[in-house]
Formats: C-alpha cells, sequence, structure tokens
C-alpha cells in the first residue's frame, strides 16, 4: 500500500518509523512518505496560512499550497484516496479502516489553525475521491494525530503487517462487540485469580465463556453497539446472557 501524507509539521509522524509500522515500511509492505507542505509555497516565508474570510478568530490555510501539493498525486492513471481529518468528517471506524485496508494508494491532508479553505475539498474532488474523517467529537489542534491514528489502524489490517493474522480476528470492533477480558501467568497474582475455566483446557467451555464475556462487557460500557446489532448476530445462548 502506498501512503501519502502532507503536514506543515512532518516531525508530528516520526511515530510511523516505529514498531510494526516501521516495519512494514522497512519490508516494502508500506511505502509511506511523509511531505512539508511548505515545500510547495514561493514566498520568503513560506506562508500557508491566512486570516479569514469573513473576520473572527484564527487563520486558514491557504488553497494555493494545497493546490500544488496535491497536484502532484495526479499526475499518472492512478489516484489515491484523499483523506482530510477534520472534526465535521464522517466517523472513523473499524469497518472504515477495513474497507481502507483494501485500497492500493491514500493520501492524508493534515489541516492546522481553523482548518483549510473549503474550496481545496472541491478542487480536490475534481482529481480524486475525497473524504473527510473525524477521530471523534472533540476538537485537536490538528489533523497529524488523526493520521497517525488512522494509518495505524488500516495499515496493522494490511496483510503481512501483523504477523499472526487471527489475532485480527476476534478483537474489539470487528463484529460489533467489546473484546472479552484478557489474562496471562501467573494464576494468582495479588489474590486475584485467572477465571479457572480458562485453566481448564476445555476449548468448547472456554469459547463459551469469552463470548459471554464479550455480551456482558459490551452491554455495561458500550449499550449503543447492543442496541445496533442485528438479531442474527446473536445466537440462542447469546440472549441467555
Ligand atoms: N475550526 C475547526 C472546527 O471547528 O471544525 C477545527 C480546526 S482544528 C483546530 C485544526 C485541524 O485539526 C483540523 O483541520 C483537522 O485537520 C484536525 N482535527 C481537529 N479535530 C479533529 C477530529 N476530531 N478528527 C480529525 N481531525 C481533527
Amino acid at each position: 500500500m502506498r501512503i501519502d501524507v502532507f503536514s506543515i509539521f512532518p516531525e508530528y509522524l516520526a511515530p510511523l518509523d516505529l514498531s510494526l509500522i516501521g516495519k512494514a515500511r522497512r519490508s516494502g509492505l508500506l511505502d509511506l512518505t511523509v511531505h512539508d507542505l511548505r515545500e510547495f509555497t514561493h514566498d520568503r516565508h513560506r506562508t500557508v496560512d491566512d486570516a479569514p474570510a469573513g473576520g473572527g478568530a484564527g487563520m486558514v490555510m491557504k488553497p494555493e499550497p494545497w493546490a500544488e501539493a496535491l497536484g502532484t498525486l495526479a499526475r499518472g492513471e492512478a489516484r489515491p484516496t484523499l483523506l482530510v481529518p477534520s472534526p465535521s468528517g464522517e466517523r472513523f471506524t473499524q469497518a472504515m479502516a477495513r474497507e481502507l485496508a483494501g485500497q492500493d494508494w491514500l493520501a492524508f491532508a493534515c489541516g492546522r489553525y481553523e482548518g483549510i479553505d473549503e474550496r481545496v475539498y472541491e478542487h480536490a474532488a475534481t482529481l480524486m475521491p475525497v473524504r473527510p474523517v473525524s477521530l471523534g467529537d472533540y476538537v485537536l489542534n490538528g489533523g497529524e494525530v488523526a493520521v497517525l491514528t488512522i494509518v495505524e489502524a488500516v495499515a496493522r489490517l494490511v496483510p503481512g503487517v501483523i504477523g499472526n493474522a487471527e489475532s485480527l480476528v476476534e478483537e474489539s470492533h470487528e463484529d460489533g462487540l467489546l473484546e472479552y477480558p484478557v489474562y496471562t501467568k501467573p494464576a494468582s497474582w495479588e489474590g486475584r485469580d485467572v477465571p479457572p475455566v480458562l485453566m481448564s483446557g476445555h476449548h468448547a467451555q472456554i469459547e463459551r465463556w469469552r463470548r459471554d464475556e464479550r455480551l456482558r462487557r459490551t452491554a455495561r460500557r458500550r449499550p449503543d453497539l447492543i442496541a445496533v446489532l442485528s438479531s442474527d448476530a446473536l445466537d440462542k445462548k447469546d440472549r441467555a446472557v
């Protein structure tokens, strides 16, 4: 998968060199480039922002550097999907991460200040698919943290990035439920025991216990997820929990 990120703070994306994502980059599974938006300015001060039209607080990112930067992605036949982090975008979910993991090329435009001039969205949409994406209902200082989150959630679903693909299957949000509680050794610690069923070696019972815990935890912590679960996602024993 190819990923291009445009930001006025390329250093903010340094963690993408670490851990499994860094390894995937070094092995060639991920071809990820971070571009400095200021490289696409032509004045002495490398200006990327200006006062908001109509007045008001803060600054707005100018369209010209963005048009030039995004234009570099539209030279050949292939085009990326452009994801623009924004608190007014579509909510980022595990389902969207799965969908994006199937694409060959993603690009990200990191906003700062009060955001990017709206005409950039319209212009970019004439060149490539554009999706404004929100991490959640709160406001960050810039799109970089959102990009770190989205790239990590997407890249770990790209085949080969995580060694044991099975570990991805039972995770929270894959099928609408949260994950069951997990434990490791020692069997007893500070007066607290690992649930005996997990030490029983009885696979069917372990499976049932995990399923019950997923249902209980989801109902307790995220009743909104249970409310939208389709009825065929539940079996008879689930309904008894
Ligand atoms: N004035 C904007 C508003 O009220 O919608 C907020 C701008 S915010 C200070 C600057 C940048 O941070 C945004 O352009 C966006 O790139 C990023 N950002 C802030 N909150 C975000 C969120 N919840 N999800 C994704 N990106 C976010």
